[in-house]
């Protein structure tokens, strides 16, 4: 099926695989490999006109991927966070605790300076 208009058009795609861009049928698309920290390897597939981003959100893991199976990004670091966040539910839950003390001894004195109606 040589339909006339053989010629090649615009550029070829350097590292596509070859003639995958003759036949034709959809825009020329090129695979990216992305690669994170986890080795996962996720290929996402692009129109050759589209701008193709240096990362890319891994599917499996949600890590950052990048471009470069050599040079992965780092996997962000949670555990500072998450001690902080500890530190800071910490901190919220002693003052939520001394409030509830508080509570109950300011109570307890009401109570007890209002005389022995309670008991
Ligand atoms: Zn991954």
């Amino acid at each position: 099926m040589a339909g006339g208009g053989n010629a090649i058009r615009g550029s070829r795609v350097g590292a596509g695989p070859m003639g995958e861009a003759e036949r034709g049928e959809a825009a020329p698309r090129q695979a990216v490999s992305y690669y994170c920290s986890h080795e996962h390897r996720v290929v996402v597939a692009f129109s050759v006109e589209a701008t193709v981003p240096d990362s890319w959100d891994c599917p499996k893991c949600g890590l950052p991927a990048s471009r470069d199976s050599e040079n992965p990004p780092p996997a962000p670091k949670i555990e500072p966070y998450k001690t902080h966040l500890a530190y800071v539910k910490e901190r919220r839950s002693d003052k939520e605790a001394e409030d509830i003390l508080d509570e109950a001894l300011s109570l307890l004195r009401s109570r007890r300076a209002s005389g022995d109606l309670i008991f």
